[in-house]
């Protein structure tokens, strides 16, 4: 029988994440603050702790892994290189197909890979609470495991629909010590801005992070925390295709091309970067995004300077949008659901580094129903965006013949996402066309930057 799970030692976790910035073939390019000037570290010192910004600021290659941060991840990492052999059965192909299982997690999914690390750095600055906001609920659940790691107190901003739609991720957070306040609040000026303007404001996004970045910079013990796009994000995500590179060469494997889901960027960037050194010194290897059609950011974004958020709160950052206030629509998918992407995933998909597709919301089910049928494991929603991608990429191999390593990261579990699995199972999901005309007024509204 081939191996179907490669499984490494603990004493075989990376000791160091890879930064990308040390091999990208231009550097970044800065975030500016509203004067179109680069952002100072005084300004980002408001809302990041210290030993965040210098991550995020590094061109080092090779960054240490505390070894508190490493003994959490001990937890459940390293996580298990998977064959998944009945699924390329099912499929036909003679494409081998294998994924990383990032969905055993005590949160079920990737985020903690960054959360904790972001926990311990402000533990050690002396940070003793911290804000985000959360959307669905993955980085807000993430983020209290890790806060209750290291006893740091966390207020997580959820958008208010969510609030009262998702209750078991509200529990989650709970459950881990957080505070949970129903987006927007009267705490503060944002929130209460929206609820004069509408007591009956349903939240958003870009609204949470409002209150979640204005309430960080208010206080002197209190820093932000945020789950995708910037670069310490991204590198703290490394560990997934460092220890997938390891598993690979232990069966003396080497995968054709790497799919992810990609929403703000970061499980794809952590499952695909330490790849890309590879395909510098000429290794074939292809690193594929893979967005929804109805949130198209890299296959039909603008590559230009915009903000990070709804309210043009944050510094602009040069990457594909689809404008800041672009609203996609509400597909199941909501870790997809992003106007723009990481600055460092744009650059390198500019320079024809990593590719992108996007693929419908109802495929993207069959493809995750097909693999828990397969497989076992039912993934996540966004997940299912990289199952997709996969999959029709092994059935062009069944055309071909051709054999086709076939790597994608498996980002999470899908059991607090039932209900949208029941609407398929149904056949009330429905594909969202492609908003052009809202993407196309949002890119109107993309800020001037002066030259
Ligand atoms: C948040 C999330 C994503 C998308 O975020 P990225 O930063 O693009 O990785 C994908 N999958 C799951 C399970 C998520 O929770």
């Amino acid at each position: 029988m081939a191996a179907q799970r490669v499984i490494l030692e603990a004493s075989e976790m990376p000791t160091h994440w890879y930064n990308v910035v040390a091999d990208m073939p231009n550097p970044p390019a800065p975030p500016l603050g509203p004067d179109g000037k680069p952002v100072s570290p005084e300004m980002m010192m408001q809302i990041f702790s210290g030993p965040i910004l210098e991550q995020e600021m590094s061109a080092e290659r090779w960054i240490p892994i505390p070894e508190p941060v490493r003994e959490i991840y001990a937890l459940w990492r390293p996580t298990p290189l998977c064959r998944a052999e009945r699924l390329e059965q099912a499929l036909g192909t003679p494409a081998k197909i294998y994924y990383k299982n990032e969905s055993v997690s005590p949160a079920g999914s990737h985020k903690p890979n960054s959360a904790v690390p972001q926990a311990y750095l402000n533990k050690m600055a002396g940070i003793k609470r911290m804000t985000t906001e959360t959307g669905a609920g993955q980085w807000g659940s993430s983020l209290s495991f890790a806060t209750q790691m290291f006893g740091i107190e966390l207020r997580i901003y959820m958008v208010k629909v969510s609030y009262n739609q998702k209750p078991f991720r509200r529990s989650m957070m709970q459950t881990w010590g957080a505070e949970v306040l129903a987006s927007p609040t009267d705490m503060t000026n944002a929130g209460r801005k929206a609820l004069a303007a509408d007591p009956n404001n349903p939240g958003s996004l870009g609204l949470a992070i409002s209150e979640a970045v204005e309430e960080a910079a208010g206080r002197a013990d209190t820093k932000y925390g945020l789950g995708s796009v910037l670069n310490h994000v991204l590198l703290h995500q490394t560990v997934i295709g460092l220890e997938a590179k390891k598993q690979f060469s232990k069966i003396g494997v080497y995968p054709d091309m790497i799919f992810a889901p990609c929403g703000g960027g970061s499980n794809f960037a952590g499952a695909a970067f330490p790849f890309l050194a590879d395909k510098a010194a000429g290794k074939n290897v292809r690193l594929v995004a893979v967005e929804p059609t109805s949130c198209p950011t890299l296959t039909k974004g603008h590559y230009a300077y915009d903000f990070g958020d709804e309210s043009g709160y944050t510094p602009m950052m040069l990457m594909y949008t689809l404008g800041h206030d672009f609203m996609p629509p509400s597909i199941h998918a909501g870790g997809l659901r992003y106007h723009g992407d990481s600055p460092l995933v744009s650059q390198l998909y500019k320079e024809g580094l990593v590719e992108a597709v996007a693929v419908p919301q109802v495929a993207t089910f069959a493809a995750g129903v097909q693999f828990a049928r397969a497989e076992g494991i039912i993934p996540a929603p966004e997940s299912n965006h990289a199952i997709r991608a996969v999959i029709d990429e092994a059935l062009r191999c069944k055309e071909t013949g051709e054999p086709k390593v076939l790597f994608f990261n498996l980002s999470g579990h899908g059991h607090f996402d039932m209900a949208s699995y029941d609407r398929y199972l149904a056949g009330q999901l429905e594909d969202y066309a492609y908003p052009e005309a809202a993407i196309e007024a949002a890119l109107h509204r993309l800020p001037k930057v002066p030259a």
